[in-house]
C-alpha cells in the first residue's frame, strides 16, 4: 500500500465507528485504550440491533421461525470464527464469555482431572492475571505447580530460559501472544514448536493477538487459542475457545445445564457433542452475532493490511514518546504490537490519566491486570497508550501534546 492509499483508508476506517466522533471535556476525542476495549463500528451496532429488532429468540431448541432465525444467525457466526483463525472444524470453536472464561475452561476441565501432585504448568512473567490465576487455582487443586519463564529489561520473554524449564515435568504451557500491559509479541512459535516435539500442550492467550496480526491457528500448531470479543471490534462478554478436537474431545463438561447435553435421567446424563458440550445455558446470542459482523468487517479490511498500518503508527508513536522529556518507556522489545507503556517524570499515572482525559485523550493508567510484570520492574502501574486501525497520526500527536501540557501542570 502507498502512503496515501493508506491515508485515504485509515479515514474511512475512522469514519465507521461512531463512538470516535464525539467530543471530551469540550476536546475531540482520542481514544487509545483499545487495548482494554475496543470501539464497535457501525456495521457491529447495526448487525446487533437488527438482531434484537427481528430476529431474538432462543438458539437450538425452537421450532418457530424466530428461533431458527436465531439459530442460523449465532451458528454463522461460529463458522466466521473457524474461518477466521483458520480452524479445522467448527467443533473447535466453544463459544465464551471472553478470554478469561476460556482459560478457566481449560484450567478446570483439560488440567484439574490430569494434573498430579509434582506436574507442571509453565507460564511466563509478562501475562494477564487472567493467564495467571486459573493456574494457581488448578495447582492449589491439585498440587501442581506454577513455574514462571522469566522476561528481560526491555520486557521480552527470555526464550532460552522457558525453553531450558521444559521438562517431563510439564504439563501446559500457557502464554500471551501479545502482552497487554507492554506489547510485546511473544516467540510463540518458537515455544510451540519445542512443546510439540516433547507432547506438551501450549495454550497461547490471544486476546490482543487476534485484533492486531493474522492468526491462523492451524500454522501455529497450538491446543488452545483463547480470545476476547470486544478487543476486536465486536460486543462484550463474547469469546473463543478454539481447543484442537481430540483433546476437547477427551475432556469432560465444565459446566451442567441446558444445551450441554443429549439426553438427561435421574440416572445418567448424555452429553452433547462438540462444542455445545461446553456451552450449557442461553448464550450471549446478540453479543455473537456482533463477533460475526466484526469479524465480516475485519476481513474487508484484511489483518495484513490492520497489522503493517499499526505497526507504522506504533513506531511513529514509539519515536514521538522518546522526545518527550522525562519520559520513560515500559517495554521496549523488539517485536511489538499496539501498546506502550510509559511513566513521565514522577507523575503518579492515575494523575496523567486524568489530566490527560481533561484535554480529551483517554489512556489507561495501573497495573493493566499485570501485576507480576509491574513488580518486575519495580513500579505500581504504568501509562499505556494502545492503538487500533482507526487512530492515526493527529491521535499521537494530540497524546504528545497533552503530555506536555501534564508536564507544565506538575511542573
Ligand atoms: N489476556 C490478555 C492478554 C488481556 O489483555 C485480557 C484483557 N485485558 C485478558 C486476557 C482478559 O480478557 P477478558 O477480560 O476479555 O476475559
Amino acid at each position: 500500500m502507498s502512503a496515501s492509499a493508506k491515508a485515504v483508508s485509515a479515514a474511512d476506517w475512522r469514519a465507521d465507528f461512531p463512538a470516535l466522533h464525539q467530543s471530551v471535556h469540550g476536546q475531540p476525542l482520542v481514544y487509545l485504550d483499545s487495548a482494554a476495549s475496543a470501539q464497535q463500528p457501525a456495521a457491529v451496532i447495526d448487525a446487533v440491533s437488527r438482531y434484537q429488532r427481528e430476529d431474538h429468540a432462543n438458539v437450538h431448541r425452537g421450532v418457530h421461525t424466530l428461533s431458527h432465525r436465531a439459530t442460523e444467525a449465532y451458528e454463522g457466526a461460529r463458522d466466521k470464527i473457524r474461518n477466521f483463525i483458520n480452524a479445522g472444524s467448527r467443533a473447535e470453536i466453544v463459544l465464551t464469555s471472553g478470554t478469561t472464561e476460556a482459560i478457566n475452561l481449560v484450567a478446570q476441565s483439560f488440567c484439574r482431572p490430569r494434573l498430579q501432585a509434582g506436574d507442571k504448568i509453565l507460564i511466563t512473567h509478562l501475562e494477564h492475571h487472567a493467564n495467571i490465576v486459573p493456574w494457581q487455582l488448578v495447582c492449589e487443586q491439585t498440587g501442581a505447580e506454577l513455574v514462571v519463564a522469566p522476561i528481560n529489561d526491555k520486557g521480552e520473554v527470555e526464550l532460552s530460559a522457558l525453553l531450558d524449564l521444559i521438562d517431563d515435568k510439564v504439563f501446559l504451557i500457557g502464554i500471551a501472544h501479545v502482552a497487554n500491559a507492554l506489547g510485546t509479541v511473544c516467540p510463540i512459535e518458537k515455544v510451540i514448536e519445542h512443546a510439540r516435539q516433547r507432547g506438551i500442550p501450549v495454550l497461547v492467550d490471544g486476546a490482543q493477538g487476534v485484533p492486531h496480526l493474522n492468526v491462523d491457528v492451524q500454522a501455529l500448531g497450538c491446543d488452545f487459542y483463547a480470545f476476547s470479543g470486544h478487543k476486536m471490534f465486536g460486543p462484550t462478554g463474547t469469546g473463543v475457545l478454539y481447543g484442537r478436537e481430540e483433546l476437547l474431545e477427551s475432556m469432560p463438561p465444565w459446566q451442567g445445564g441446558g444445551d450441554m447435553i443429549l439426553e438427561v435421567s435421574f440416572d445418567e446424563t448424555i452429553y452433547n457433542e462438540l462444542p455445545y458440550k461446553f456451552e450449557a445455558g442461553t448464550p450471549n446470542i446478540s453479543g455473537v452475532v456482533g463477533l460475526g459482523a466484526a469479524i465480516d468487517y475485519l476481513q474487508a479490511i484484511g489483518m495484513a493490511n490492520i497489522a503493517s498500518y499499526e505497526q507504522d503508527l506504533h513506531d511513529y508513536m514509539v519515536a514521538e514518546l522518546k522526545k518527550v522529556d522525562g519520559i520513560r518507556l515500559i517495554g521496549e522489545a523488539r517485536h511489538k504490537a499496539s501498546a506502550q507503556s510509559f511513566l513521565l517524570d514522577d507523575i503518579h499515572s492515575h494523575d496523567l490519566g486524568t489530566i490527560l482525559d481533561q484535554q480529551g485523550v483517554a489512556i489507561r493508567t495501573g497495573h493493566h491486570c499485570a501485576m507480576p510484570l509491574m513488580q518486575y520492574f519495580g513500579i505500581s502501574g504504568t501509562s499505556r497508550a494502545s492503538l487500533a486501525f482507526y487512530n492515526n497520526r493527529d491521535d499521537v500527536d494530540r497524546l504528545i501534546a497533552a503530555l506536555g501540557k501534564a508536564k507544565a501542570i506538575f511542573g
